[in-house]
């Protein structure tokens, strides 16, 4: 009996490079403090890489410190549904020294 997939086509969660391909808003809403902030997934692929699963938070909420209440959601950006949105967006990468203390 033939299989309903291609074969060699294994089921895979959408990564960004598939959400910025369709040109998607991805929304990270914390369940904790119900603070939601917008990403352009073509800008998280720059962060996070072009296969991390949109599905996954890529970072804590900023007020609760935790990723424990995040849920994560995603739509198709068009003119109606980002008429006076907010988006995030990365501005500069800052490269920061760590130090340690060693015996000399
Ligand atoms: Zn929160």
């Amino acid at each position: 009996m033939p299989s309903m997939r291609p074969s060699g086509s294994p089921i895979r969660n959408r990564v960004m490079t598939d959400a910025a391909n369709d040109n998607m808003l991805i929304i990270m809403k914390c369940n904790g403090c119900k603070k939601t902030v917008h990403f352009w997934a073509v800008d998280l692929i720059k962060v996070l890489g072009p296969r991390h699963q949109i599905h996954v938070p890529p970072f804590a909420c900023s007020r609760c410190k935790t990723m424990e209440y995040i849920h994560m959601s995603w739509a198709v950006a068009n003119s109606h549904n980002t008429q006076e949105l907010t988006v995030r967006r990365p501005v500069e990468l800052v490269v920061k020294w760590l130090w340690k203390d060693e015996k000399a």
